[in-house]
């Protein structure tokens, strides 16, 4: 009797076995005619064919690729939200992000220090994705998410302070970016993006001449956008705690960019330079910094209140404002670009 109930017991186990096995495969199967269905579709319809994560190597590379985004992210006019040292899990970020999200940007981009206090894994989610879930894509964290398009809308920097954990490695897991993912360029509208890292960490340098610093200059002299916008965490130019970086004083005009942004110094700054704004927007949720003597070309500081950036570009203006969390604009700027 017990030899016959190990017996049957074997049996089982053994159907059981087959059993799993068998819906595996149904399983493997479903899976790949579902993937052959969203291919198929994505195929048959062209604008869906989201080819950002490709670094163009010429502009008629750029010009393909730029044919198969979306049409809210060919269009000749777009709206898109700036902010910089956000990641500090307050309330303030909390009020800058409401006030950015008020604006349904086309994307936001930052200009670092995404995940205070030491750019942890333990962190990031907290810091970004409780925020800004809706704009990352793909999505890996655990706040809810309601993405409108299967395309990364949240196009960050690096910062100090993503690099205090070992490699940013926090970060680069957890953002899926073009290129290298460290310093890479997008194409959104009439704007054309440069994400550098400047910490000290970075494997190609972050000086003018260094491997990222050629980079830069290649990929400006390959544009062919209405406005080409620089975004580096070291502020070229500030009159607050941190100072300028002339590490960061990269000859961004002469190479082809109409604006920098960067952050660091949490404050607002405009230091324009030879007809150039270089913008310090640092004041996305960290505490405020106080100002020094105004640097040379400093025309707007501003420390009282958080914010954050709006830009509105057309082919033909770039318009930059800052906005206080009260909805109070305290800075504008307009440009008139190459394609005017
Ligand atoms: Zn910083």
């Amino acid at each position: 009797m017990v030899f016959m109930s190990m017996d049957i017991g074997r049996e089982l186990a053994y159907l059981c076995a087959r059993c799993r096995s068998t819906i595996r495969s149904v399983m493997k199967t479903l899976a790949t005619a579902w993937l052959m269905v969203i291919t198929l579709a994505f195929h048959a319809d062209p604008i869906n064919q989201v080819r950002d994560d490709v670094t163009p190597a010429h502009p008629a590379i750029n010009a393909k690729y730029h044919a198969y985004l979306p049409v809210s992210v060919r269009a000749d006019t777009t709206v898109f939200a700036v902010i910089g040292d956000y990641g500090s899990i307050n309330g303030y970020e909390a009020l800058v992000a409401s006030l950015v999200k008020r604006w349904s940007p086309a994307f936001i981009a930052t200009v670092g220090d995404n995940n205070y206090p030491s750019g942890a894994a333990a962190t990031i989610d907290a810091a970004v994705g409780q925020y800004f879930a809706s704009y990352i894509y793909p999505y890996y964290g655990t706040y809810p998410y309601t993405p409108t398009v299967a395309i990364n809308r949240f196009f960050p920097a690096l910062g100090n302070h993503d690099w205090l954990a070992p490699g940013a490695a926090p970060y680069l897991s957890y953002f899926t970016l073009p290129g290298n993912e460290r310093y890479y360029d997008i194409v959104r509208g009439p704007v054309h993006l440069f994400f550098l890292d400047s910490d000290a960490g970075e494997p190609d340098g972050v000086t003018a001449t260094s491997t990222q610093g050629v980079w830069l200059k290649n990929q400006l002299a390959l544009s062919t956008s209405c406005w080409n916008l620089v975004f580096v965490h070291h502020a070229p130019y500030s009159s607050s705690t941190h100072g300028s970086n002339t590490f960061t004083q990269w000859p961004y005009q002469a190479w082809g960019a109409q604006a920098v942004f960067s952050g660091h110094d949490h404050t607002y700054e405009r230091v324009m330079k030879n007809g150039m704004p270089y913008i310090v927007n640092g004041a996305g949720g960290s505490a405020l910094y106080p100002f020094g003597a105004a640097v040379a070309g400093s025309a707007v500081r501003y420390n009282t209140l958080h914010g954050a950036m709006r830009i509105t570009a057309t082919t033909s203006t770039l318009t930059m404002q800052f906005v206080n969390i009260n909805n109070i604009i305290v800075d504008t700027l307009a440009l008139n670009g190459r394609c005017s």
